[in-house]
């Protein structure tokens, strides 16, 4: 089939929420229409359960798990569509922040008692700056929430996003009776018998007949009819372009455990989410139908066997072909690498392939060579933008605490920090090492891994910074920075990449920092123009 041809029928997603709101259950109902699961059940959530800070075994299943969910590849109608997994937990927001730099597209789930949660703000935000086009799924429909026109204002809110309802709610809770699918326009009904079941419901296909009463009664006939008058008159009209540029997002409501409403959701979604996108480089645009192989690499994951340390990249195919046993550009080495067992995903499992296509992840195993952000290309030097570091909100000094094994508790750093797990930074005044995370669970895991997988013992100390910023002189020759370098010199520290950083012990710290140097930008994240 022609790259052209691969590129349309692929669409590459990720599926956003709060812990709990239905990811994992939804995930496996898109699954199970794809054919590619039989039963429920069979998708792991990676969720990390309660109290498992101190609970090793928790965090080395929940990385099995993590492994075997990161890509969930199937297929639906002619369609390949790859679910990127993004770990609800907050600790492990940059993993779900980077994943995010390889989906061309995303679907929010949404608990209909909850609301909007502080993860789905977070992560949408995100999505929001990128442009990421966003569906809506209101998930939970078959228990008592909040009122839908209420729910829809929450999400404009406090979302910041323009929202227009594709389908729309018949009851709720006890009451729930099906949804009015506006995009297809048909009625689908939610009946007690069908709970379980994915094939019972029956559809009628205009909301005016009087067909709706005899199904749904009197009562919730007129009411979905003034709703949906309400509807038309206060949303905007869908618009693929608007969806497709990020500024309108289409809602789906409908119960993913008892498979209701999803199948609407995957219908509209292969209709409408977009194919591959164009992704920036340094150097210039790049189109996913250019001939020439380039891709990045937006997640490792070391192997879980800790007698072979070697680790899987994930890389997400942009542009042309990607073969097994071409040699690539890996452009930060400057040398060309060869890949004889490239895995691709299908459902959970992996399996070695001969040729990718964009929008598809391959997974490369890797001794050390790749960390996160890096380009591959057949031979073009030019690097794929758009995967920063975020600040670190938790530090501490990192010491060794076994002088026997200094070696092997350096590489260890060394690798943990290339797969992301963490960041390193190295104090200007007296080369302390110091480990900074976006969440609290990393020292944990970090302490555990180094212990098991390298052999190395390190303690910590506790560090008082607020945050870290990344510095940028407007002028790196003025006085002015000249002043800031010698007064902060205290808290000033270098990154893995020689970056110059700055950390601010509270947030007024760093507010009088900024207004005393205006000179001297202090940034949030590590790339900025
Ligand atoms: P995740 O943390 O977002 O992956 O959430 P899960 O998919 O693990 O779901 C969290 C809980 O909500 C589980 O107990 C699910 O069975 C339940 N759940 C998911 N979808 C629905 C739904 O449509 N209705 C109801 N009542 N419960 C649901």
């Amino acid at each position: 089939m022609s790259l052209t041809k691969e590129i349309k029928r692929r669409r590459t997603f990720g599926i956003i929420s709060h812990p709990d709101a239905g990811k994992t259950t939804l995930t496996e109902k898109l699954l199970l229409f794809g054919g590619a699961i039989q039963e429920a059940g069979a998708v792991k959530s990676n969720k990390i359960k309660k109290g498992a800070t101190s609970d090793f075994m928790e965090i080395e299943r929940q990385r099995g798990i993590s492994v075997a969910t990161s890509v969930l590849a199937f297929e639906y109608e002619g369609i390949k569509i790859n679910i990127l997994d993004t770990p609800g937990h907050k600790d492990f927001a940059e993993d779900t922040f980077r994943t995010l730099t390889a989906v061309d597209s995303v679907i929010v789930v949404i608990d209909v008692a909850k609301g909007v949660e502080e993860q789905t703000e977070k992560l949408v935000e995100v999505c929001r700056m990128r442009n990421i086009p966003m569906i809506v799924f209101i998930n939970k429909m078959d228990r008592e929430g909040k009122d839908a026109f209420e729910l829809l204002d929450e999400i404009e809110q406090k979302l910041n996003l323009r929202v227009t309802p594709l389908s729309f709610p018949i009851g709720m809770g006890y009451d729930f009776k099906g949804i009015y699918n506006i995009w297809e326009k048909n009625v689908n009904l939610f009946s007690g018998d069908s709970r379980k079941n994915i094939e019972e419901t029956i559809e009628i296909e205009d909301v005016s007949s009087p067909e709706l009463e005899k199904l749904v009664g009197d009562k919730a006939a007129k009411t979905l009819r003034e709703e949906l008058e309400l509807v038309y008159e206060v949303y905007p009209d869908f618009n693929r372009d608007e969806y497709l540029n990020g500024e309108l997002q289409p809602v789906f409501f409908g119960s993913a455990l008892n498979n209701f409403g999803v199948r609407e959701l995957l219908d509209c979604f292969v209709e409408i989410a977009p194919t591959p996108r164009p992704k920036e480089s340094d150097t210039r645009l790049v189109k996913p139908d250019e001939k020439e192989f380039s891709g990045f690499v937006f997640k490792i994951h070391a192997n879980m066997d800790p007698k072979h340390r070697d680790r899987l990249a994930f890389v997400k195919i942009v542009s042309g072909t990607f073969e097994r046993n071409s040699p690539y550009l890996h452009v930060r080495h400057g040398k060309k690498l060869k890949f004889s067992s490239p895995n691709a995903f299908f459902a959970e499992k992996k399996q070695i392939v001969d040729i990718s296509y964009p929008g598809d992840i391959v997974g490369l195993h890797d001794t050390g060579n790749f960390k996160i952000g890096d380009t591959l290309t057949e031979g073009e030097e030019m690097r794929y933008k758009g995967i920063p570091s975020f600040s670190p909100e938790h530090f501490k000094y990192i010491n060794n605490a076994d002088p026997m094994k200094s070696k092997q508790l350096e590489k260890g750093i060394d690798q943990l920090m290339d797969e992301g797990v963490a960041q390193l930074f190295t104090l200007e005044l007296n080369n302390r090492k110091v480990i900074g995370t976006v969440g609290a669970l990393q020292f944990e895991v970090i302490q555990y891994r180094l212990e098991h997988e390298y052999g190395a013992k390190c303690s910590y100390e506790n560090l008082n910074v607020h945050k870290a910023c990344w510095v940028e002189a407007k002028d790196p020759k003025s006085e002015e920075f000249a002043d800031f370098k010698r007064v902060k010199a205290k808290f000033l520290a270098k990154d893995k990449r020689g970056q110059l950083v700055f950390f601010a012990d509270s947030a007024f710290t760093l507010q009088m920092t900024q207004s005393k140097y205006p000179n001297v930008k202090l940034h949030f994240v590590s790339e900025f123009e």
